[in-house]
């Protein structure tokens, strides 16, 4: 049997329309978790009343209406935002994405039966029990991401579906059913109508998910349509003492042993996308910054947002960087980016090393852990590893008689290299010292 935990200001939305003679039920993302057992993040509310009806019912209350033309009320009920959301039928979908129009119906089989997927097809309530006429149940007992009707059609009016369902078969960990498999493998076209930042939101999620590497295996072809770039690496053969797998095989190895951190498994995913088209014949030199400048590219044209590109161009551009569990190379390290940007730089290393053969795994991995304590330590002790922290600045050069410009800034840098590798300590006096003999050079 099946336990709902629906939170209370849920419970007493769904008790006052009840009371006031509607139908109203828990839909969607949050039925599928229930019966999963994971915790539900938002509870979806569905009901026959009309969007001017559910308004009535909850006149004494904080209500925004603001999504009324779809049907979605939505009513603040414990502080929190409920979205209530008349039982629809999709009109028409004219061009593979988003319904012309919307009509409202006061049957539910109808709204379930626009619903993507199985599994998100269901309906509860705690008067009317659950409403389930896709085999939901069924689906998630077995295991199963499934259309709810004819695969083709529903791809047909809209292209997401394909992601989303390669988004909840990541994220579930379950495989696509066969029927709906074909289908997505035969309408991967029909994500050119989509926009990127949609592509790119359910990509992301896909990659978080536990079976990333199974889905970014299984389909390629889909992930090509929108990141053609990625072609050239599909059996891009390296092979050597390193190497035991072809190019995108060893990145998909590394999503696997990556932690589900967003702009880590983008960096990962991206980080040797670049190497075939740096092949010597032998090498393949300056592949992080060739694949760098295709991860940029690639974001910029599927609108991630700014912090996301600049994180995962700059994971992706070190990820090759030869480190050492001592200070200065450490401190070296954290000269160039934040410490948040070295610990995510650290969980791409070893995911990218775990990819490699026993020879590469028995020589780094050991040096990881030892990296990262480094990072927590002089993090903690406050080392300076930067300008900011450097105890004399451009204010003290110019006392010594120096003007601001090219001549100054290296010099506050080579003091900085000094600090960092230990030939002098972050100390004022010193400094001045070093950087007396440094101007006079
Ligand atoms: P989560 O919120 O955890 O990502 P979810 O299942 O709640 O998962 P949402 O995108 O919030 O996903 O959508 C809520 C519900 O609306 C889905 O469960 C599904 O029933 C329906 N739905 C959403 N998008 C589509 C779509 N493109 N086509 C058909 N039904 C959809
Ligand atoms: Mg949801």
């Amino acid at each position: 049997m099946y336990s709902f935990d629906i939170p209370e200001n849920i419970t007493y939305v769904l008790d006052r329309l009840h009371s006031a003679g509607f139908e109203s039920y828990i839909v969607g993302g949050c039925v599928r978790d229930s019966l999963l057992g994971i915790p539900a993040h938002d509870f979806d509310v569905t009901t026959n009343a009309l969007p001017q009806e559910v308004i009535d019912v909850f006149s004494d209350m904080n209500v925004i209406e603001t999504g009324i033309k779809h049907g979605t009320v939505t009513v603040v009920s414990g502080g929190e935002n409920v979205e209530i959301t008349t039982y629809r039928i999709d009109g028409e979908y004219l061009d593979n994405r988003r319904p012309s129009d919307v009509t409202f119906t006061r049957n539910i089989e109808n709204d379930l039966s626009r619903r993507d997927f199985t599994v998100n097809a269901m309906a509860y309530s705690p008067h009317s029990g659950l409403v389930d006429l896709h085999g939901g149940v069924q689906d998630l007992d077995r295991k199963i991401i499934r259309c709810v009707g004819e695969p083709d059609r529903r791809f047909g009016e809209d292209g997401l579906r394909i992601l989303r369902a390669l988004r909840f078969s990541s994220v579930l960990g379950f495989p696509i059913d066969d029927q709906t498999s074909s289908s997505i493998h035969a309408n991967s076209h029909l994500l050119k109508n989509i926009s990127a930042e949609r592509i790119f939101s359910e990509f992301a999620k896909l990659l978080c998910g536990r079976d990333a590497a199974r889905i970014c295996e299984e389909y390629s072809d889909v992930i090509c349509r929108f990141i053609p770039e990625l072609e050239e690496s599909i059996g891009f053969p390296q092979i050597n003492r390193y190497h035991l797998y072809d190019v995108y095989t060893h990145t998909l190895k590394a999503l696997e042993s990556s932690d589900c951190d967003r702009t880590v498994r983008l960096a990962v995913f991206f980080h040797d996308i670049g190497k075939p088209q740096t092949f010597d014949g032998e090498h393949f030199y300056s592949h992080p910054k060739i694949s760098a400048q295709i991860a940029e590219n690639v974001l910029r044209r599927l609108r991630a947002d700014n912090e996301t590109i600049r994180a995962v161009t700059l994971l992706v551009l070190f990820h090759d960087r030869h480190l050492e569990p001592t200070e200065r190379s450490v401190k070296r390290l954290l000269r160039l980016m934040s410490f948040e940007d070295a610990r995510r730089l650290l969980q791409v290393m070893r995911a990218d090393i775990l990819a490699h053969t026993d020879l590469v795994i028995d020589a780094e991995l050991p040096k990881i852990p030892l990296i990262e304590d480094l990072i927590d330590r002089i993090e903690q002790q406050n080392d300076c590893v930067s300008l900011k922290t450097l105890a004399v600045g451009g204010r003290e050069l110019i006392d010594l008689g120096m003007s601001p410009g090219r001549k100054m800034g290296e010099t506050l840098d080579a003091l900085l290299d000094a600090v960092i590798d230990g030939d002098v300590a972050n100390e004022r006096e010193a400094l001045l010292e070093l950087a007396k003999t440094l101007i006079n050079k």
